[in-house]
Parts: C-alpha cells; structure tokens; sequence
C-alpha cells in the first residue's frame, strides 16, 4: 500500500435506508451520491449503533457500543440537551484522536452531539478544527416549544422532559461561541467551504475530515436552489442539498488528484422519522427511535477506488462500530490491545476476501437490549412501544423478510436458542434495564460538576435571527 489514505466521512442526521437513489428513492435524485454507489461498495446491512443521535455517534467515534462507554442514558434522558453535565468521556479514543496521533490532520464541520462542556468537545477528542453545532438544530429558541403531546410522549417512553427553554442556538469555531441563532438555511454551503478549505491545505498530507451534515434533521431549513428542484418539499431539498455537498467534495478531490488514495464513506446516524409523505426506510419496518430495521438501518457507501471493488452491493453484516477498527488498520495503526471495543476491521469483507467478522450484533434502545441479529436471522426480545414495551420474542428472517412482518420463531428453536445466548452475553457485558442486568464491562460517560450552557438568552441582543419560525422538531 502507498501512503496511508486520507478519509472523509459524511454522515447524515436521520437520512432514511429508501432516501437515496442507489437504496431504491423514487422522491429524490441523489446522482453524486449515487457515483458514490458505482464507484465503490454499497452496504446494505449495515447499522447504526442506536436508533438515536448521541449514542449512535458517540460509538461510531470508540467503535464501542453505547452502553460501554456510558452513551445508553445521559441522565435520564435518550441524548444530550444543552447545559447537560454529561458527554464523551475525555479518556475514550475516537476516530478522531486515533488518527491524529498517528500523524493526520483532523477537522469536523457539523454536528457533534457527543456533549457540549469544555472537556467533551471535538478538540478534546483529536479534533484540529471544528466548524459545527454542539447539538441538534431544534434545540435553539424556536417556535412552538414542545407541545403537550410531546411532552407526554417524552415522559411515556420513560424519559425525562429535556430542561427548557433552550438558550439561542451556538454556532462554534474550535472552542469558541462565533454565533448565536446562526441562519440555518446557509450552513451546510459554510460547512461545504470550511470542508474545501481543509482539504485543499492538506492535501499533501493525509486528513480526515468527518462531515456531519445537519440535514435532513427537523426543522429543514434549507437553501431555496434545492427547493427548486425537489420533488419532495423541503425535505426532499434537503437531500438535494446534501448530494451537491458530497458532489462538490467529490469533484475536488478529482482536481487535487486526491480520487486514488481517498476513502469517502457515506451514511446516517439512524433512521428517518418518516413524517407522512417525507422520508423513507423502505422496505423496512419502523422509524427513528425504534430497534425494527428502520431505526438503525443505515444506507453506507465505501468508494476507494483501486482498493475497494466498483459498483459491488455488500450485505454482510456490519455497523458504524466498525470504523474504528476498519480505518485504524487501512492506516497501519495498532489499537490500543487494553481498551476492549466492539467494531472488527472490515478490510477483508470490503475487498470481498472474507464474510463478516461478526456472528451477531446487539440493537440497544437506550439502556435496553431489544434484539439481535445473526447474517440471516433477527430475535427481538420486546414487543410494544413506550412505557408499553414488555419483554416478547419474535423471530424474524430478514434475508426473506426484512421488512419484519412474519414471525418464524415457531419454525427455528436452535436459531432462537443461538441468539438468546448471544443476547445474553450482551447483557452480561453491557447490561439490559428490560431484564435488570448490570453490565460488567462498561466504562462511566463523561461527567462535568458544574455544567455551563455555551450561551444564554439576552432578550436585548439583537439577534439576527430571534426564533427559528418552524416550529417541527424530532
Ligand atoms: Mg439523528
């Protein structure tokens, strides 16, 4: 192999399994994305790590599951709000931290969402730069609030009311507050230029940049050249916005000469939240928030041309826990043998040499083990929704049946057995609050003595943007 590669992964907020061209959108044309799929590999079981946004980024960056690295529950509430005194703790090794000590240059533009005091942002986890927000963008002064229902719903599925009123919304550079109540509707172009900018002043050395989009989560303000072209309202324009980012990457690579020894990975936090007539995880079962394949399916595109094969569809089974692992050894760099995590290279699945380096894989709602799956076969072990779920198993064969609507568990007693042991060992390791296991292998979330919110509200500030009009949040 040359030089270690440079890596740029792109990871969307809530961008649904069926939202692309190349998992089969009819909505919405994805072309640069696309090339994407036909020029390196399309992953078609791979999973998030949570059907959320903080645990599912806090264990794509340790390649760990959330609950060992204390990413099940930020106390008492399913991700991080502002203000909390909780986050990613400082000794974990990220992406980020792993590659920067071996020598890369590190930038993130977008979203964080691992925690938002001093000791849990990106520079302390082997950032160089950030450009980006600490939080999801509904999480800013906006209209409506939340409503009672929501409220309610919050509370019926077993969590506390996040604290509200939020500040105004903070736009960052590094550590530094640059703007509060930013204009959402120009910040993917801004990420898309701290991006270039990046790229271009290293592109003689190798870089990773981690590019979290904010799109396509609520509210969707977006640029009004992708509303012209959507089919699909403003959610539909957000996808558009989100392939001209990745095309406009794309293509500078191609003009620095960067196409050969780049990896570009392409995917999403979780699920999409599947408002009527918005986005899609077709064919499968369920939404944002919930362990059926919806939640936690994920599209991934892996291009690195000359070492990835083109145009391949790769089904085995694999997950963000993965990337750790799999960019560590594509740049020769040796984890650390002592911090045990999950993710397994997938070197060899990628160059088509070898099957999936994992028998199962765990679906953590929380701090609750709600099933598991094996290459062929998924064992969930609830049944319900909310404050309603109540343990039940069902057995589905997601090679004939993915989208999860035939109970087999009748006709494989030794599959259901393989996989309630596995589940088991999950527990043990992991814990599971639906059984009231402790886990013995996790290590403590990150925690703060006196949290600080990164801004607070001056009702005589002249923000350029006061409150954010739409009032839609998820
Ligand atoms: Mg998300």
């Amino acid at each position: 192999m040359n030089s270690p590669p440079n890596i740029i992964l792109i990871n969307c907020d809530d961008l649904g399994y069926g939202d692309l061209g190349c998992f089969g959108s009819d909505r919405h044309d994805t072309p640069r994305i696309d090339q994407l799929a036909a020029e390196g590999s399309r992953l078609t079981s791979f999973y998030a790590a949570s059907p959320v946004c903080s645990p599912s980024r806090g264990a794509m960056l340790t390649g760990s599951y959330p609950p060992r690295i204390g990413f099940d529950d930020f106390d008492g509430l399913h991700v991080l709000f502002p203000g909390l005194p909780v986050g990613l703790h400082p000794d974990e090794h990220t992406l980020a931290s792993v590659l920067k000590q071996a020598g890369y240059a590190t930038q993130i533009v977008g979203k964080w969402h691992c925690g938002d005091q001093p000791p849990f942002l990106p520079t302390r986890h082997g950032f160089d730069h950030w450009l980006g927000l600490p939080y999801s963008n509904d999480m800013g002064r906006q209209a409506g609030g939340l409503s009672d229902d929501e409220q309610a719903a919050i509370r019926a599925a077993g969590y506390t009311l996040p604290p509200l009123p939020y500040p105004p919304l903070p736009l960052l550079a590094d550590d530094a507050v640059i703007e509060a109540q930013p204009d959402q509707t120009m910040l993917t172009a801004r990420y898309v230029d701290e991006a270039l900018e990046f790229v271009r002043a290293h592109q003689d050395h190798p870089f990773f940049l981690y590019f979290a989009h904010m799109h396509v989560h609520l509210p969707l303000y977006v640029e009004q050249r992708f509303h012209q072209s959507s089919n699909n309202g403003p959610y539909g324009a957000a996808v558009h916005a989100i392939d001209w980012a990745t095309g406009v990457l794309l293509d500078e690579l191609s003009t620095l000469g960067l196409d050969a020894n780049t990896v570009v990975m392409f995917t999403s936090d979780n699920g999409a939240l599947c408002r009527p007539g918005e986005g899609s995880n077709a064919p499968l079962r369920g939404t944002k928030g919930s362990t059926h394949e919806g939640g936690m399916r994920v599209p991934m595109l892996i291009r690195w041309p000359e070492q990835i094969p083109a145009g391949v569809v790769n089904d085995e089974l694999s997950s963000m826990l993965d990337l750790l692992p799999t960019v560590a050894d594509w740049a020769g760099i040796e984890l650390d043998p002592h911090r045990t995590i999950d993710g397994r290279s997938l070197n060899a699945v990628l160059r088509q040499q070898q099957s999936s380096p994992h028998q199962t894989f765990a679906y953590y709602n929380g701090s609750a083990l709600e099933a598991v799956r094996n290459q062929q076969f998924k064992l969930r072990l609830v049944s319900g929704s909310g404050a309603a779920k109540v343990p039940a198993l069902a057995l589905y064969d997601l090679a004939a049946d993915p989208g999860e609507s035939t109970d087999v568990i009748a006709d494989h007693p030794d599959v259901v057995a393989g996989l309630l042991a596995a589940a088991d060992q999950y527990r043990q390791q992991l814990g599971d609050t639906l059984t009231g296991t402790v886990g013995t292998a996790r290590r403590p979330i990150g925690r703060v003595a006196e949290p600080v919110t990164l801004t607070s509200y001056q009702p005589d500030h002249p923000y350029v943007i006061a409150e954010y009009d739409l009032p839609d949040r998820g």
